[in-house]
């Protein structure tokens, strides 16, 4: 029979990390299963993992480095006895208690684990074009982050991909910083509300290329420029820009849990407000797997301590 957990966290960003220091403290001697590295760009530690500079998380005056801050999450669960395993769950069982989750083969009669709580931080996906450079130049000019990276890019000239109200929200605040911010646009009509469009009309630093498609990230060390290609005349040309945001949605991470966990239209988990509550009693959901608002790291690191809380009150209330 598989061990008992009293605390099984899928997922290790800052939602889930957190949740393990505080489980940990709680002596509930907290699972971690954190990811695996994957072509899709998802890997143990999360999105922080794919970005450069973190300047926006109290505590570091100076800044840091996003995979430097995610081993220090890492670290301080460590410390007070959090297990992490760099694994994925490829199947959960929510029906009955305790719940199982499968590693490796999802047909096999037994589960690897068996857990009285699960915490899902399994965290959101961004969505990229899949070009040839774009995951060279990630973190180097190219970001999926507004409120993360627009900073790096005073007075240059970037653009934004997208046509829907995160391209036109990303490249609004980036003309705080920017000199100019081309949008960049697959169609000839935008996707965005109303009054987001309205608003980006107005703004005279911000242009628009319609009926274009990004077919390359041009630059050796950083983005120097983009290659371009009008799809309605094929006609080919270079933008010299130096940053790319990619904005063309994100998808959470909730493949493992259809049909299980309380989701809404968009694949996002639902919690029950204030609390990480899912609809399944002993499972909690933090972080960007159940925010399609926010998507911070300071916000999935306070859900994550909420959804440990959580996790230790229901299992007081249930033992
Ligand atoms: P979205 O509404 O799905 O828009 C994605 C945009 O990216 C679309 O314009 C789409 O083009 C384009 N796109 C998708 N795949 C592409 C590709 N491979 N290459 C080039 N372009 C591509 O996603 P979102 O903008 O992230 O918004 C998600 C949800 O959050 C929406 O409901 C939105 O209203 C909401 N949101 C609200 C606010 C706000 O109210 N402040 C801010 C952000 C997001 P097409 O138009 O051609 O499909």
């Amino acid at each position: 029979m598989s061990d008992l957990h009293d605390v099984l966290i899928l997922g290790s960003g800052p939602a889930g990390l957190t949740a393990a220091i505080y489980a940990a403290r709680a002596s509930l001697d907290p699972l971690v299963i954190e990811g695996e590295p994957s072509s899709t760009g998802d890997q143990p530690g999360g999105q922080l993992m794919l970005t450069t500079d973190v300047e926006n998380f109290p505590g570091f005056p100076d800044g840091i480095m996003g995979p430097e801050l995610m081993m220090q999450f890492r670290k301080q669960a460590e410390r007070f006895g959090a297990i992490l395993k760099t694994e994925k769950a490829t199947r959960v069982d929510l029906t009955e208690q305790p719940f199982r989750v499968w590693i490796g083969d999802p047909e096999a009669a037994e589960p690897t684990y068996r857990a009285k709580t699960i915490i899902v931080s399994t965290g959101a996906t961004a969505l990229m074009l899949d070009q040839p450079n774009e995951q060279r130049l990630l973190g180097h000019g190219v970001s999926t982050c507004a409120t993360c990276d627009g900073f790096f890019f005073r007075d240059h000239d970037i653009a934004v991909v997208g046509g829907g109200d995160s391209a036109l929200e990303e490249a609004t605040f980036l003309t705080k910083f920017a000199k100019t911010v081309t949008i960049i646009h697959r169609r000839d009509e935008l996707r965005g509300s109303k009054i987001m469009q309205d608003r980006a009309f107005a703004n005279p630093k911000i242009k628009f290329l319609w009926d274009t498609e990004v077919t390359d990230v041009l630059g050796d060390q950083s983005v120097e420029s983009l290659a371009l290609r009008n799809n309605k005349t094929d006609e080919t040309s270079e933008l010299a820009v130096t940053g790319l945001f990619v904005a063309i949605g994100h998808r959470p991470n909730t493949d493992l849990f259809q049909g299980q966990l309380a989701m809404k239209d968009n694949g996002y988990l639902i919690t029950e407000a204030p609390s990480t509550r899912t609809n399944v009693p002993g499972v909690f959901a933090c972080g960007d797997v159940q925010d399609d608002t926010y998507r911070q790291a300071i916000s999935a690191a306070g859900s994550g301590c909420s959804a440990a809380i959580d996790a230790e009150r229901w299992l007081e209330a249930n033992e």
